[in-house]
């Protein structure tokens, strides 16, 4: 038996618990053994039954005197009851029964248990045994209400062996026919068993330099804890044990990265010049640095991997242009992915627009439409079939295409791809980033001559991502970290702060009111809500989680009718979200940038990208349903003229958390203090999905830690400078491997 033996070989785990267990992704011990308990109880001290009191939950144990089964009296549910005595008796003259009702002085408890009635085939009377639950006042006095039991007498003393009871108990994340008791019952006896056969992935030196548990002492603490203090330091080992996989991971990502080749671009001075000064604007002091950083990164022989963050509005997309313009002037093409076909469509024209005077062609891919734009034909903007425009992609006739993810598809083949650009790339599924990178890599016009020499020797694209969700400092380190940070921190000049109100429900129709007026004025306004179906089922789940109160959440459809016909009815209200088709998402977009529509009720499809700047008030119903950051994004919808802009904020939560949480985005307009505030209040887990990066739960924690993070990159790092095929830690190179076949990466 060892860490991979498959949970068919496992004593004890019957076919129908196999069954469950593969559903619920354990396959091997190793999977059994890490599926760690949530939480525990402490039941560890063991009470005389005289002192036992009412709502307490307690361990006692103690000689079975009787049991029997017995049906309610509405005859619905079978009660097992015990009567369960001290286990050292006092001399007691007369023995109490079930049918006397309880007597205190004898020290013994009524114990109940509910529809369980092959209890009486286990527990017999006499039987000594352990129960743990908690206490209940019943008609005839104090009862322990269906506790834990096991009997004392089969099991090895000293007590401390017990398992269930008498002890700091585990709980485990349940499933359906898999519970607590099942988990402790299979997991124990494999413990017992590896105890000390199991080698320990960390290096001595790593475990000593961060005082952690080796890792038998650390399984066997973190499923039946001495002390909940030892529990946790078994906590903090495992933790740091992903953590430090993760930086290996992302550090030999880097590495690898760093070997490959790419177009060494030189650098155009002269074209970017004449761009700049085209501009109807100066570019920030951020915005010039952060291009300069890539600018940089594309004169070298190797591929630039960096991340350009940028707030909401900090002018991204010029900066992307500055280097579309420089790779295209060194005779190379250009892919930009965008996650909407509706942002695909608007860097499409902003491009265009930029880059009128340049003589490029660009080509728009998305799912459906595709156009083609080409200096040829007089500035316009011409459709074309699909099949020319991935014709002209592959004869270089396109300088740059942008797109949807339909630019990841096979057909696609580029003459001389040099870099790829992804904007919003969070909002690209891993699958979907994993895909390009691997194509780009591959870029298919390598394809057919790889056989001729090693595929490390054909250049691959440079890759330039970016988003405006800031990434706080510990995920740029970690999840991240084979990425460089670029990073624009200002917004550029005379923009005027948004004002950020939370509105009660009082005031709703004054917040009503005020938005007419915004619109008699000529301007424009955004709803936001987060469903689109209003809906009556209350047992929504999400990532598992079982997201009450959905039903309540402001549904798109609902909103749309009760604004465009009751609190609006002589303005022009409009609606989009991700269920309607292309061309009618992008007609109401169109229609909404022509001022055709005044109000647009929308879900979080336009949290990306979206440029409107006649839109002065951006209205959030349901806001306790929406990350920090995510809101963030969405007020930066707004604010993008010279108009005063306005964020109206709803709830229905009376939460304290929710009140915090809008309290922090009243107070500050900072993205990335609000990603760090968001870490804190909300966790890792849900900043940003960490589902999609399969990221335990358990390192969620450490990642709050900004030093403990730090130091562990630092640790890794020494140990791959080192070694940097880990072959004096064969064992750590193999788990590395294995956690990197779970864990996606960006
Ligand atoms: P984001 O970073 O959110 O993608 P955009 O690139 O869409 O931001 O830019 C937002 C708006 O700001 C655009 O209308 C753009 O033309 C404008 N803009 C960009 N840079 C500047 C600047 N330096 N000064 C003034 N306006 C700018
Ligand atoms: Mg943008």
């Amino acid at each position: 038996m060892n860490l991979s033996t498959p949970i068919e070989e496992i004593p004890r785990v019957s076919p129908q618990y196999q069954k469950r267990l593969k559903k619920f992704g354990i396959k091997t011990v190793q999977g059994l053994l890490f599926h760690f308990p949530h939480r525990y109880e402490d039941f560890s001290n063991i009470i005389p039954i005289s002192q036992i009191k009412n709502n307490q939950s307690c361990c006692i144990q103690g000689k079975i005197l009787e049991i029997r089964n017995s049906r309610t009296w509405k005859k619905r549910m079978i009660l097992t009851q015990a009567l369960v005595q001290d286990y050292n008796p006092p001399a007691a003259s007369s023995q109490p029964s079930l049918r006397s009702g309880w007597a205190p002085e004898t020290r013994a408890v009524k114990v109940i248990w509910f529809n369980q009635p092959y209890l009486i085939k286990i527990l017999k009377p006499g039987d000594i045994i352990s129960l743990a639950g908690k206490t209940n006042m019943g008609e005839d006095g104090l009862y322990l209400s269906n506790p834990a039991y096991e009997k004392i007498s089969n099991i090895q003393y000293p007590i401390s062996s017990l398992t269930h009871t008498g002890r700091i108990v585990p709980v485990y994340p349940e499933t359906e026919g898999l519970s607590s008791r099942w988990f402790r019952f299979i997991i124990r006896p494999l413990l017992v068993q590896l105890k000390d056969k199991l080698p320990d992935p960390l290096p001595e030196k790593i475990r000593k330099e961060f005082k952690l548990l080796p890792i038998s002492q650390a399984l066997w603490q973190i499923h039946f804890p001495t002390s909940l203090n030892l529990a946790k330091q078994a906590q903090e080992r495992f933790s740091f044990e992903e953590l430090f996989f993760i930086e290996l991971a992302v550090l030999k990502q880097r590495m690898k990265i760093g070997s490959l080749k790419a177009q060494s671009i030189p650098l155009n001075l002269k074209a970017l010049q004449r761009f700049t000064k085209s501009l109807p604007f100066k570019l920030t002091d951020a915005q010039k640095k952060s291009a300069w950083q890539i600018l940089k990164d594309l004169e070298k022989p190797k591929p630039m991997n960096r991340l350009l963050e940028g707030d909401v509005g900090s002018g991204k997309t010029v900066v992307a242009t500055l280097a579309i313009l420089n790779v295209i002037k060194a005779r190379h093409q250009v892919a930009f992915m965008a996650p909407t076909e509706i942002l695909a469509k608007q860097h499409f024209k902003t491009a265009w627009e930029l880059l009128k005077n340049f003589n490029l062609n660009i080509g728009l891919l998305t799912g459906k439409e595709d156009k083609f734009f080409s200096k040829k034909l007089k500035n316009e903007m011409v459709e074309i079939s699909r099949k020319k425009i991935l014709e002209k992609t592959k004869n270089g006739e396109i300088d740059v295409l942008i797109g949807t993810h339909a630019l990841i598809q096979d057909q696609v083949r580029f003459k001389n791809l040099a870099l790829v650009i992804v904007d919003e790339q969070h909002r690209f599924g891993v699958e979907q980033r994993a895909k390009l990178i691997q194509n780009s890599k591959l870029s298919r016009f390598y394809r057919g001559s790889r056989q001729a020499g090693k595929i490390e020797n054909y250049p691959i694209p440079h890759l330039l991502s970016m988003t405006a969700t800031p990434i706080p400092r510990t995920l740029a380190l970690t999840i991240y970290g084979d990425l460089d940070l670029s990073i624009i921190n200002e917004l550029p000049k005379g923009r005027k702060k948004i004002i950020t109100r939370v509105i009660s429900p009082e005031d709703r129709n004054n917040a009503y009111n005020f938005i007419k007026k915004q619109v008699k004025s000529g301007r424009q306004v955004f709803v936001i809500c987060p469903r689109i179906e209003p809906t009556n089922n209350k047992q929504l789940t999400i990532n598992n989680k079982n997201i009450l109160g959905w039903a309540e959440a402001k549904a798109v459809k609902e909103e749309y009718e009760k604004l465009s016909k009751q609190v609006f009815p002589d303005l022009k209200v409009g609606m989009l979200h991700g269920k309607l088709g292309t061309k009618e998402k992008e007609k109401i977009m169109r229609d909404f940038k022509n001022k055709k529509i005044d109000i647009l009720v929308s879900t979080s499809v336009i949290e990306v990208g979206i440029d409107v700047p006649n839109t002065t008030v951006m209205m959030i119903e349901g806001t306790e349903r929406f990350g920090l950051s995510q809101l963030h994004q969405f007020r930066g919808r707004v604010g993008r003229s010279k108009y005063q802009s306005f964020c109206f904020l709803f709830t229905d939560s009376p939460a304290q958390k929710t009140k915090q949480r809008l309290k922090a985005l009243i107070d500050c307009e900072d993205g990335f203090a609000l990603a760090e505030k968001d870490l804190k209040i909300r966790g890792p887990g849900d900043f940003m999905g960490h589902r999609q990066w399969g990221i335990p739960d358990l390192v969620m924690n450490s990642l709050k830690d900004v030093f403990l993070v730090e130091k562990t990159r630092q640790s890794a790092k020494e140990i791959l400078e080192e070694d940097p095929e880990l072959k004096k830690y064969p064992l750590l190179q193999r788990q590395l491997e294995k956690f990197q076949e779970r864990i996606h990466l960006e």
